[in-house]
């Protein structure tokens, strides 16, 4: 899972497919199919942390989950992100930037809602976390956030 990372990646926020992610409290902002496309065909999916930031925003903390898209019927990924963040407005179509950073855990069914949710905040507490670590800092004033028409250089 750690092979790519860090991994820079940049593009528009795109409807999602409503699972209802923001009724839970946990609003997810989805790249589109083809930004999806250009990521490492085996990176792996499940949840994992790193920096975001919308347009020439703050940097902030964010979970991330990649997984199986079922609008494709599972045969495409589907790349989200959380911002541990409180925004005032939705912001679909704007440009996302991230720099994923580590590995939480993979994909997982859960039992009930509670459970789905009550997993989900543990992952934005150890997003918390790592994050702090200096050397996860780092990245966070990292040129790629600062300069929008940079070139992503990734690690391969
Ligand atoms: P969709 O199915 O369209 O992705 P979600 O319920 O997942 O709908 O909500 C995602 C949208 O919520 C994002 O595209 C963004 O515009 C908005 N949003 C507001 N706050 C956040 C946040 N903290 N993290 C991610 N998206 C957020
Ligand atoms: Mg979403």
């Amino acid at each position: 899972a750690m092979r790519h990372l860090p991994y820079f990646c940049r593009g528009e926020v795109v409807k999602g497919f409503g699972r209802g992610s923001k009724e839970l409290g946990i609003p997810t902002a989805n790249f589109s199919e083809q930004v999806v496309e250009s990521f490492p065909s085996d990176i792996s999916t499940g949840i994992y942390y790193g920096w975001a930031c919308v347009g020439n925003g703050d940097v902030h903390k964010m979970v991330l989950s990649i997984g199986w898209n079922p609008f494709y019927k599972n045969i495409k990924k589907s790349v989200e992100t959380h911002i541990i963040h409180t925004f005032k407005e939705d912001f679909y179509g704007e440009i996302l930037s991230i720099v994923i950073i580590g590995y939480i855990r993979p994909e997982k069914n859960f039992d009930s809602l509670e459970a789905l949710i009550s997993a989900i905040q543990e992952d934005i507490e150890e997003a918390k976390r790592q994050l702090d670590l200096p050397e996860h800092l780092k990245l966070k004033e990292d040129n790629f956030f600062h300069l929008p028409q940079g070139k992503i250089v990734n690690n391969h």
